[in-house]
């Protein structure tokens, strides 16, 4: 970024900024970007094919004359959940929405808290208020992605032009059954934690099933086996649900299923069952000044398009609390992601960044 001419500096979260000046120092900012940390065992495309992509349209709108608005390049710290099971960290404090006791809590798997990652950098978790922005300085935000599934590829089309990103609800759910040997305890006087468990991931499955005609997608990843041998019944279950939408409704209904289905299941199993509900955000729009622009773009350059939304979660949806926003998606190879397997055709980067540019151009020019 320095070496394309741009001032850069880091913010109180860690969040890499990049400026070019326009010619009214007064004008507010626009602003693309996205991240460069990834998941285990992730591939090289999510996120750091937007920030590439970034550099490369501000390094050519640079060379081909000077904008009203200044232009601004952000690579957000720690969008990715896996390591202390917080997403977007860097874009929820650019937007002033820091959980910072939540993350004063948070530690990575071997044990390593936040606080002392962000310490040994130089930064302090009690000052990451300092890194949230003005909505007056900024005029609008575009994020490139990867679409992360194979809409696009199916559909022939070059790009995705989001209008909603889908939000993720995260429950936990506890499973109580009665840990007894798995030899001498009778068929019918057993409480199995993991049986009950069993019937919340088939349940959590039709659910979903049903709700899917909007969008609704729900999925039990991770459970996790109390005490967890073979030879005993199993005492304790803790199952995480991962439940996304772009329509509250069925979102919320979604839920609403669920909670009954596992109160069924604890009643007739009489395993007592707990959920908890971790996290449950609102679907975000994208603002359509940003989506038209983008879209007319494409209809001008004759790019095959798609209007369409996004499944996976983005610093887009944070910032779009702060400012108008859009997503240009590219397609990804058989919808893979989140896996050493992601690719994306150099043309296909080359059409989104032709794309963004002008994107760009024409929201500071
Ligand atoms: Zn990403």
């Amino acid at each position: 970024m320095r070496g394309a001419g741009l001032a850069v500096h880091f913010d109180p979260i860690g969040n890499i900024i990049g400026r070019l000046e326009g010619t009214d120092p007064n004008a507010p900012a626009v602003i693309t970007g996205s991240h460069l940390d990834t998941v285990p065992e992730g591939g090289g495309y999510d996120g750091a094919v937007g920030v590439v992509a970034g550099l490369a349209a501000i390094k050519f709108l640079q060379s081909s004359g000077t904008l009203t608005h200044p232009l601004e390049l952000i690579i957000f710290a720690a969008e990715e959940s896996s390591r202390f099971g917080f997403m977007t960290i860097g874009s929820k404090a650019m937007t002033g929405m820091a959980s910072r006791y939540a993350w004063s809590k948070a530690k990575d798997p071997a044990g390593v808290t936040l606080e002392k990652v962000l310490r040994d950098r130089g930064y302090n978790l009690r000052e990451v208020d300092g890194a949230s922005r003005v909505k007056d300085k900024i005029k609008a935000f575009v994020e490139l992605h990867i679409e992360q599934g194979s809409f696009l590829e199916n559909a022939e089309k070059k790009i995705g032009v989001v209008e909603t990103i889908a939000a993720p609800t995260m429950l936990k759910i506890t499973v109580e059954g009665v840990a007894k040997h798995a030899g001498s305890t009778p068929m019918d006087d057993r409480h199995d934690a993991l049986v009950s468990a069993a019937m919340i991931v088939l349940a959590v499955q039709s659910i979903a099933l049903e709700q899917s005609h909007c969008g609704t997608v729900a999925t039990v990843g991770q459970l996790k086996v109390s005490p967890g041998a073979m030879n005993v019944i199993p005492g304790l279950v803790e199952l995480w649900v991962d439940l996304r939408g772009v329509e509250q409704e069925s979102i919320i209904e979604t839920l609403q299923d669920i909670k009954d289905a596992v109160s069924t299941i604890a009643d007739g199993q009489e395993t007592p069952i707990a959920i908890d509900v971790m996290l449950s955000e609102k679907p975000v729009q994208m603002h359509e000044m940003v989506v038209q622009k983008i879209e007319d773009i494409c209809i001008s350059d004759k790019i095959p398009y798609q209007r369409m939304n996004s499944g996976a979660g983005h610093d887009a949806m944070n910032m779009a609390r702060l400012t108008p926003t859009g997503m240009i998606f590219i397609p990804c190879r058989g919808g893979i992601s989140h896996n050493f397997e992601e690719f994306t055709k150099l043309a296909d980067i080359q059409t989104g960044i032709e794309v963004l540019t002008k994107t760009l151009y024409d929201l500071a020019k």
